[in-house]
C-alpha cells in the first residue's frame, strides 16, 4: 500500500515553519519544509563534532569537508525541489523515501571513509529510518533495511581499494551484521508506528467530522431544519453591526400561523407537526436565496431578508401568502382545509438594538392578529 497524501499535520512533530518567505504558502509544501528542517540538527551536530575532530588532528579535513559538502548540498537539492513546487507531484510530498536513501548514503560515506566514526554512523542509521519509517510503505522500509548494509559494504570496498580507508575485517563483520539484524526489528516496528499514525488520523477524521455535525445540529431546529432562535438571534445582530457599518437595509419579519391551536385540537398534535414543517418548506420557496429563516418558538417563524427594502419584502411576503393558500393542505394533513398566517415586517434602522427590532416586528404581528388575522402589517420606521 503507497503511503498516504496525508494533510499536514503538526501532531506528528513536525510542526510548518512560520515564515512564508522560506517555506512557501503552500502548505503541503510548508510541511516538507518543516520536515526537512528537522535533519538540520543532527546534521548540523555531526559536521561540527567531525570538525571538532579534525581541529584535534584524529581525522583528514578533505574527507569531513567531502562528507559535509555532500551532506549539505543534498539538502539544499531537497530544499530547492521543495520551494520549486517538484515534490508536490508526489504521493508522499515530504519526500520521505528520498530523504532516507540520501541520509543512508551520507552515513555510509562517512563509514566508509572515516574508521573512528563507525560505530556512530551505524546508530545514525536507525535513527533515520525510526524518524520517517512511518511514511514510508513495508516495501520501503524493507528496501532501505537492505540498501543501508549494502551501500556500507560498497563503498567501505571501494573505500579501501582506492586506498582512502582502511577495514579491519573481523570487526568489519561483526558490525555489519549487527546492522543488518536491525531490518527485521525495524519492520515490525515500522508496522506498529504506520498503524498507530493511521489511527490518530482516523480518529482525528472522525472528531472533525462530529463536531461540525454538532455545530451543524447545534444552530438548527429539530421539527423543521431551519435555523433555531439562538442562531438566528445572533445573525440579527451581526446584521445589525453590518447594517451601521454599511448602511444598507434590511428587513424583519415575524410570522405566526393562525388559529394554530385549533389545528392540533382538531386535526391532532402530528398534524400539526406536519403543519409546522410544510410551512418550513414554503418559506424558502418564496424567500430569495439570501434569507435567513429560523423557527421562533411553537408556531412562529423569523424572517430575516438581508440587503432588502421594505417593499421587495413586503412582495416577498405576499408571495409565501399566496404559496399558503395555494398548498393542497388536505394532503399534509386530512381534512385540513386552508391554514394562513399573521406577520409583522420592519426595515431594520441602525440605532436599533436586536431587541427594539424584535419588539417593532412584534408590535406589528399583534396587530395583523387584531385586523382579522391572514395578513402582513408593515411597522414604519420610528
Ligand atoms: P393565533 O392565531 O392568535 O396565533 O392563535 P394560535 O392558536 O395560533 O395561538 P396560540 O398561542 O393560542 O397557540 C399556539 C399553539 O401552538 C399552542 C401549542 O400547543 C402549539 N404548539 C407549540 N409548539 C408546537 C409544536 O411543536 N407542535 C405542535 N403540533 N403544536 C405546537
Ligand atoms: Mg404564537
Ligand atoms: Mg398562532
Amino acid at each position: 500500500m503507497p503511503p498516504s497524501h496525508d494533510p499536514p499535520s503538526t501532531m506528528d512533530g513536525a510542526a510548518p515553519l512560520g515564515t512564508s518567505w522560506l517555506t512557501g504558502s503552500h502548505p503541503h509544501t510548508r510541511h516538507a519544509i518543516g520536515r526537512l528542517a528537522w535533519l538540520l540538527p543532527p546534521y548540523g551536530v555531526s559536521c561540527s563534532v567531525l570538525g571538532l575532530a579534525v581541529w584535534m588532528g584524529l581525522l583528514p579535513g578533505w574527507k569531513v569537508a567531502f562528507i559535509t559538502v555532500f551532506s549539505f548540498g543534498g539538502l539544499a537539492v531537497f530544499y530547492a525541489l521543495m520551494r520549486s513546487g517538484w515534490h508536490l507531484r508526489h504521493r508522499e510530498p515530504t519526500l520521505a523515501y528520498a530523504r532516507v536513501l540520501f541520509s543512508l548514503t551520507c552515513v555510509a560515506l562517512s563509514y566508509a571513509l572515516l574508521p573512528p566514526v563507525r560505530g556512530l554512523a551505524l546508530q545514525y542509521l536507525c535513527i533515520i529510518l525510526v524518524f520517517d519509517m512511518n511514511r514510508l510503505t513495508p516495501l520501503q522500509v524493507r528496501v532501505a533495511a537492505i540498501v543501508a548494509p549494502v551501500l556500507i559494504v560498497g563503498m567501505l570496498l571501494v573505500a579501501v581499494h582506492l586506498g582512502l580507508s582502511t577495514a579491519d575485517v573481523d570487526t568489519e563483520v561483526i558490525n555489519l551484521a549487527m546492522a543488518a539484524a536491525m531490518g527485521p526489528v525495524l519492520l515490525i516496528v515500522s508496522g506498529t508506528a504506520r498503524r498507530i499514525r493511521r489511527q490518530m488520523l482516523d480518529t482525528r477524521t472522525e472528531l472533525t467530522r462530529t463536531l461540525d455535525r454538532t455545530q451543524a445540529l447545534a444552530i438548527r431546529d429539530g421539527l423543521t431544519g431551519l435555523y433555531n432562535r439562538r442562531h438566528l438571534q445572533q445573525r440579527l445582530a451581526e446584521e445589525l453591526q453590518r447594517q451601521r457599518r454599511n448602511h444598507r437595509p434590511f428587513c424583519v419579519a415575524l410570522l405566526d400561523i393562525d388559529q394554530f391551536k385549533r389545528i392540533n385540537d382538531q386535526h391532532g398534535h402530528a398534524s400539526g407537526d406536519a403543519v409546522l414543517r410544510a410551512v418550513a418548506r414554503l418559506l424558502p420557496a418564496a424567500m430569495p436565496q439570501t434569507a435567513l429563516l429560523a423557527r421562533w418558538g411553537g408556531e412562529e417563524f423569523l424572517v430575516l431578508l438581508p440587503d432588502t427594502a421594505l417593499a421587495p419584502a413586503r412582495d416577498v411576503l405576499q408571495r409565501l401568502h399566496q404559496a399558503m393558500a395555494q398548498e393542497d393542505w388536505p394532503a399534509v394533513a386530512p381534512g385540513l382545509a386552508r391554514v394562513t398566517f399573521s406577520a409583522g415586517l420592519c426595515q431594520s434602522v441602525s440605532t436599533d438594538e436586536v431587541h427594539r427590532t424584535l419588539e417593532r416586528v412584534d408590535q406589528a404581528l399583534y396587530e395583523a392578529k387584531a385586523l382579522g388575522r391572514n395578513r402582513t402589517i408593515v411597522q414604519e420606521a420610528p
